[in-house]
């Protein structure tokens, strides 16, 4: 492995911060209405075109790489799909790619792949959708992935405050294997990066621990029991997407947990390979549940990991023993 990928990394910056501009759009759509009952076409929507957009950029720079990506076109390509297409095609536009409706579909599935190989890209064109809907936090996020390594990371954090930035600024946080981790507002490309580092607290009553907003994601319960058993006494920080894995990474929180909610769920690679790489580059640790590092020689899912662990580096192997020592008899 070469310890460059500046091309790889510049690409993945343009085709994020370009993917954040047709997300953006699409919530800003969202009515108050369209919230109430719980309608879910919009992030379907920004979704594609999220993907669309990404994987369009990576097939004119890196035309040999597979995307293994969360979405297919096969949905869209059905006459009942023809509405979001439309749609779809619009979002595109607005994010200045003028596409046919056939075209949008060939790069959406360019995202299609699913199996391991050498050197691959992994995408979650709207990680959090959840959060999406609520106009609340959600991510775009993309990895390169090379011989199991995570070479490159890119997050884009279309809602995360940015110090000294007005609200809406949005970060982007990126990290190639071996030269730190970075952010800059999401919304100024050509501003000068920050390099981002993890908080140093080693003394776990005084951690911040971040989860998912959804319980069915991760279980809020067996967190509760490990704060309990750290004597950590700040309420959780709840957020949805990998937005909470650049919060360990820039030093808002020193904990991400992910706990599984039952027995047989695999974790996807999409919704972990940028932020873990964020995160290791920032100087934090990540393992899953059972203190194993993360497999990305597998294809979509971490088959051989359960749930993840996320730390500024200090006290991990305590997280981990906390968690084995609540672990619901069902997970054990
Ligand atoms: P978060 O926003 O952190 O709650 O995570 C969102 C991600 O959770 C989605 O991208 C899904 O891939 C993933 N997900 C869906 N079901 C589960 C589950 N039962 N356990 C853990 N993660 C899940
Ligand atoms: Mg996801």
């Amino acid at each position: 492995m070469t310890d460059s990928y500046q091309r790889e990394l510049q690409s993945a910056l343009e085709a994020v911060r370009q993917a954040a501009i047709a997300c953006r759009s699409v919530q800003s759509s969202i009515t108050t209405e369209a919230l109430a009952k719980k309608d879910k076409s919009p992030v379907t929507v920004a979704d594609f075109a999220s993907q669309a957009i990404i994987c369009r950029q990576l097939q004119l720079d890196f035309p040999a790489d597979p995307v293994i990506g969360e979405e297919g076109a096969a949905e869209l390509k059905l006459p009942t799909g023809a509405e979001f297409l439309n749609r779809v095609v619009q979002e595109c536009g607005v994010a200045g790619l003028a596409a046919s409706a056939t075209e949008v579909c060939d790069w959406i599935d360019r995202g299609g792949a699913s199996q391991y190989s050498p050197r691959f890209w992994t995408l979650d064109p709207i990680d959090g959708t959840k959060g999406f809907l609520r106009k609340e936090q959600y991510a775009i996020a993309l990895a390169l992935i090379i011989d199991g390594q995570i070479a490159v990371g890119v997050l884009g954090c279309p809602n995360m405050p940015m110090d000294g930035k007005p609200d809406g600024t949005g970060v982007l946080a990126w990290a190639v294997r071996g030269q730190g981790a970075w952010m800059q507002p999401l919304n100024e490309p050509d501003s000068a990066p920050t390099r981002i580092a993890v908080a140093q607290a080693s003394n776990t009553t005084d951690m911040r621990f971040c989860e998912s907003v959804e319980s069915g994601h991760s279980s809020h319960d067996w967190s509760g029991l490990i704060a309990t058993e750290l004597g950590i006494h700040l309420d959780p920080i709840r957020m949805d997407s990998q937005c909470k894995y650049l919060a360990v990474a820039r030093g808002d929180a020193d904990l991400y947990l992910r706990l599984p909610t039952r027995k047989g769920y695999q974790e996807k690679i999409w919704d972990h390979a940028a932020g873990i790489l964020v995160v290791q580059e920032a100087g934090g640790h990540v393992t899953d549940i059972h203190g194993r590092n993360p497999d990305f020689t597998q294809g979509a899912s971490l088959t051989q990991n359960e749930g993840m662990v996320v730390t500024n580096g200090k006290s991990h192997q305590a997280v981990v023993f906390a968690i084995k020592k609540h672990a619901p008899a069902e997970m054990a």
